[in-house]
């Protein structure tokens, strides 16, 4: 079959030509109809050394939707033609973070993509107690995205406490941006979206969605911050970026006694002016990946339209253009995109 590969430990993806997957008892094999790509990928993409350790070769992608052409024997609840979206990560189930509801968090989790064969092929095999299923009103290429928004959602509601009429500010206009600046709205927050020159694509759609943005690299994002709230500061700051000057930026302009949630991935350590979160009794705290309920709320959520999905996709693109795809992605002309197999 067709699909993405990362083959070597160096630089760049590449199409090949792959065997189709064989499904073990518990699992079914989903035709992809849609896959995108996520910012973790360029990583893999860059192999930065928070991927030295992946399965190499491995047909990458971990946001995928698709039809059911193939279940085994063991499969429960799900049938041949079933329209299905996949979580990303394979909890062990049995270490004490998963046992206590926190999969999110597993001591020995599987990622497709990385550790087992992912999406960005014709057919992937998956355990079907992954699966959730993809309502009928929404796109397979909606489904593809119901993965970030999963993850956006647990970065929001589970680990950021809001309160209506907050002020919220999301850095970054990245996919996970844009889905977290959805939600901060819809929980009663006032939203800013800030982002660089390089993001004059991604404003377009936040400005589309109806934010006010801010690039940081033309205007004083701490000034206009003060302004806004008569010199007290943002309620809450969202990290959602790798640039490592933003976490400083995210404890400048919070209020004393406000909330910074960081869920960039950063290549290297970050200076934090610890000094200012101490004396002004800032809370700073990560959020990572998503926990399976956050896959049916996310679902439930872009069926009601009560976030906008599809808005996000800029490209789509078949898999024997990896290469140009992985480009788009990284160069941020686009912001999400997504491979569709069959296209040709
Ligand atoms: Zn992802
Ligand atoms: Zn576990």
């Amino acid at each position: 079959m067709r699909a993405v590969v990362k083959s070597k430990p160096a630089p760049g993806v590449e199409f090949a030509e792959v065997p189709k997957p064989k499904i073990a008892p518990d699992e079914v094999l989903i035709e992809v109809k849609a896959a995108a790509i996520c910012g973790s990928d360029l990583g893999i993409y860059d192999y930065t050394p928070a991927y030295s350790k992946m399965r190499l070769p491995v047909v990458m992608g971990h946001e995928f939707s698709g039809r059911i052409v193939e279940a085994g024997p063991q499969v429960k609840g799900y049938a041949v033609g079933d329209r299905v979206l996949a979580e990303s990560v394979k909890a062990c189930g049995a270490c004490a973070y998963c046992r206590s509801g926190q999969e999110n968090l597993c001591d020995a989790s599987t990622l497709f993509g990385i550790h087992v064969d992912g999406g960005m092929a014709e057919y992937i095999a998956v355990p079907y107690k992954l699966l959730h299923r993809l309502p009928e009103e929404l796109s397979y290429e909606a489904g593809a995205l119901i993965e970030p928004l999963s993850n956006a959602l647990h970065f929001v509601k589970d680990c950021t406490p809001i309160r209506l009429g907050d002020l919220a500010v999301v850095q970054g206009c990245g996919p996970i941006g844009l889905f977290s600046a959805q939600l901060f709205r819809l929980a009663g927050a006032e939203v800013m979206v800030t982002g660089v020159n390089v993001d004059t694509e991604r404003f377009k759609i936040a400005e589309g969605l109806g934010f006010e943005t801010v690039n940081v690299e033309r205007e004083d994002l701490a000034k206009i911050v003060t302004e806004r709230t008569g010199g007290r500061g943002a309620d809450i700051a969202f990290v959602a970026t790798g640039a490592p000057p933003a976490v400083a930026q995210a404890t400048q302009i919070v209020k004393k006694r406000g909330r910074v949630t960081v869920i960039g991935i950063f290549g290297r350590p970050v200076e934090v002016p610890m000094t200012q979160v101490v004396r002004r009794e800032i809370t700073l705290s990560g959020a990572y990946d998503a926990k399976p309920e956050n896959f049916d709320q996310s679902i439930s959520l872009a069926r009601s339209g009560a976030v906008k999905v599809e808005t996000l996709i800029t490209h789509r693109l078949p898999l024997e253009k990896a290469s140009e795809a992985f480009e788009a992605a990284k160069s941020r002309v686009g912001c999400k995109v997504v491979f569709i197999p069959q296209l040709r």
